[in-house]
């Protein structure tokens, strides 16, 4: 394995550290394809526990004595009929990434990211994040005892995820600035030696990421969905996840390969005016702004790998509103139990709006990701609902109350 740059192809061994290539441009992770293809088979893989290190041999590990693990993946893939139905769909299927450790699928990327500083000896990781990233980095920083930096955004950062990273003992430093800032902040102090940089400019990270596509294939019996549907920010995770789904058809694990649909925010949708004028790479956005935090990010730095799965998976990005994610939220969770933070719940807002539209194959086998928990941002929840009555201690008023 190797790491290349994606625009020169300019190649690095996979312990240098290096977060882009002299010419600027993103690296990628290499393998030998066919060699894992001969090394795996469908039933060896099912013999081990669900989860990301299921699929080792795809993974850029050396020596798993230095993996660091809370378990991550192996999360439910849910059938969700009673949406499906409303909707008007065949085959509905909802990815449920906040049930990672930490509540959201950064944990993917971070056991390898860490498993990664491990293996290269760095004492000190940081990242800049709009809340998961960090809350996740704090956690395997934690569990392999190493110190932990992060920057956040000024402005509201969702509680849960402030909670988190300040409970796992990280050092959290809030900038008077937007996470676009951050990250060259964070960056600077990255290219200085004073930390391993964990942000998803970092290509192991989405190594980690890529067992999305791995465990949907999985849970499908090996089988590609026909249309997957996933929140961007940042834009890793789509980048990530095509990946996998590439990396698995390679080596014959599948035969198909799905859509993707990337869902941004109206006030944050650089990748989806890329998309829409055909174009290659984005321009930045200056004042990214939207309810779904973790997806406000005005220059994504992953843009030209997440168009890149677009146009080749024959896929499309479209933008929802403020009002439309809450909606699509209060929906899923009252129509399949199913609790998600803004963000994820762009998807299915994404999934509406794209049917209202006609652009979407209603016989397909349609995945949604949700991409963290609910319980991440209490406050957008409890803004969306209506508070509960308080009453006497009196059962013909409590009656009354429950028939109303
Ligand atoms: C990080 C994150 C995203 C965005 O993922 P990118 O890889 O940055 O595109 C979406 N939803 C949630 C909940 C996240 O934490
Ligand atoms: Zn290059």
């Amino acid at each position: 394995m190797i790491q290349r740059c994606r625009e020169c192809g300019k190649e690095y061994d996979v312990d240098e550290i290096i977060y882009n290539c002299e010419c600027g441009g993103l690296l990628e992770i290499k393998y030998d394809l066919e060699k894992i293809k001969n090394e795996v088979s469908k039933e060896q893989l099912r013999e081990r526990r669900s989860g990301v290190w299921r699929y080792l041999e795809y993974l850029p590990v050396k020596d798993t004595n230095k993996i660091v693990s809370l378990w991550e993946g192996g999360t439910p893939l849910y059938k969700c009929d009673n949406l499906a139905k409303k909707l008007g769909l065949k085959e509905l299927y909802i990815k449920n990434e906040g049930a990672n450790p930490t509540g959201s699928f950064k944990d993917r990327g971070m056991t390898v990211g860490v498993t990664r500083a491990n293996e290269l000896g760095a004492p000190v990781v940081g990242c800049a994040s709009t809340g998961n990233t960090s809350a996740s980095l704090a956690a395997y920083s934690a569990r392999s005892g190493k110190k932990c930096i992060v920057l956040l955004p000024g402005g509201k950062v969702a509680l849960g995820k402030l909670a988190q990273a300040m409970f796992y003992g990280a050092k959290v430093v809030q900038i008077n600035g937007n996470f676009d800032q951050a990250l060259v902040m964070i960056k600077n102090l990255a290219l200085e030696n004073k930390l391993y940089l964990l942000n998803s400019v970092n290509p192991f990270r989405l190594e980690g990421q890529k067992t999305i596509g791995f465990e949907i294939c999985d849970q499908l019996d090996f089988e590609a969905p026909s249309t997957v549907i996933l929140p961007v920010g940042n834009a890793g995770n789509i980048s990530a996840i095509w990946k996998g789904f590439k990396e698995f058809k390679e080596t014959d694990l599948i035969d198909s390969l799905p859509k993707m649909i990337g869902i941004q925010a109206e006030g944050a949708q650089p990748i989806v005016k890329a998309y829409k004028a055909q174009k290659d790479n984005i321009n930045p956005e200056d004042n990214p702004e939207t309810i779904a935090t973790a997806i406000r990010i005005g220059n994504p730095v992953n843009a030209v790998k997440a168009l890149e799965a677009i146009y080749q998976s024959n896929g499309l990005a479209e933008f929802v509103s403020d009002e439309e994610i809450t909606a699509a939220q209060k929906l899923l969770a009252q129509t399949e139990g199913i609790f998600v933070e803004p963000a994820s719940a762009s998807s299915i807002a994404g999934l509406i709006k794209l049917l209202d539209m006609g652009a979407i194959d209603k016989e397909g086998k349609i995945v949604c990701i949700t991409t963290g928990n609910g319980l991440k941002d209490p406050d957008a929840a409890i803004k969306a609902s209506t508070l509960p009555s308080e009453i006497e201690c009196d059962m013909e008023i409590l009656k009354k109350v429950i028939e109303e």
